[in-house]
């Protein structure tokens, strides 16, 4: 696994970045959110993921079942490695970095978790999520009508 280790790396100086480190926190809350609702009665345990053990989530580890200890692990990755900044909006993005089933599960969760991010005292994350899909819209529209105008 020598030849992985530059990946490796720049996983985890990416993963440095507040700016990653606050997303990757919100898709672990997320994460944590979707494995209770839906995992009912599954073993959890605190994750052992790369950025819990750079500690992005500080004293706060989330604790899972294994199945979503694995998305959450594939998802901090990928979201380190995202090349874009500002990020966009996955859902949105042209760029499908994700594996299909994994973007299929994304979906599944952030749909689950976001409404009920707000019940859960996640108010700030999902008011954050909403208003910055909002401006992705807005500044998607306004792309079009000046392509338009042309
Ligand atoms: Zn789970």
């Amino acid at each position: 696994m020598a030849q992985d280790r530059p990946v490796e790396e720049r996983i985890e100086r990416r993963l440095r970045d507040p700016k990653v480190a606050r997303d990757v926190q919100t898709l672990a809350d997320f994460t944590r959110i979707w494995c209770v609702g839906r995992h009912k009665g599954s073993e959890r345990h605190p994750v052992s993921t790369t950025a819990a053990r750079l500690g992005v989530y500080g004293r706060r580890i989330p604790s899972l079942c294994s199945e979503c200890e694995a998305h959450l692990a594939y998802a901090e990755k990928r979201r380190a490695c995202c090349p874009k900044d500002p990020k966009p909006f996955c859902a949105r993005c042209d760029t499908h970095c994700y594996r299909p089933d994994e973007r299929e599960w994304q979906r599944q969760m952030m749909r689950y978790s976001g409404p009920r991010s707000v019940l859960c005292g996640h108010a700030i994350d999902a008011i954050r999520h909403a208003a910055a899909a909002r401006r992705h819209r807005a500044a998607r529209r306004a792309g079009r009508s000046r392509e338009e105008g042309r």
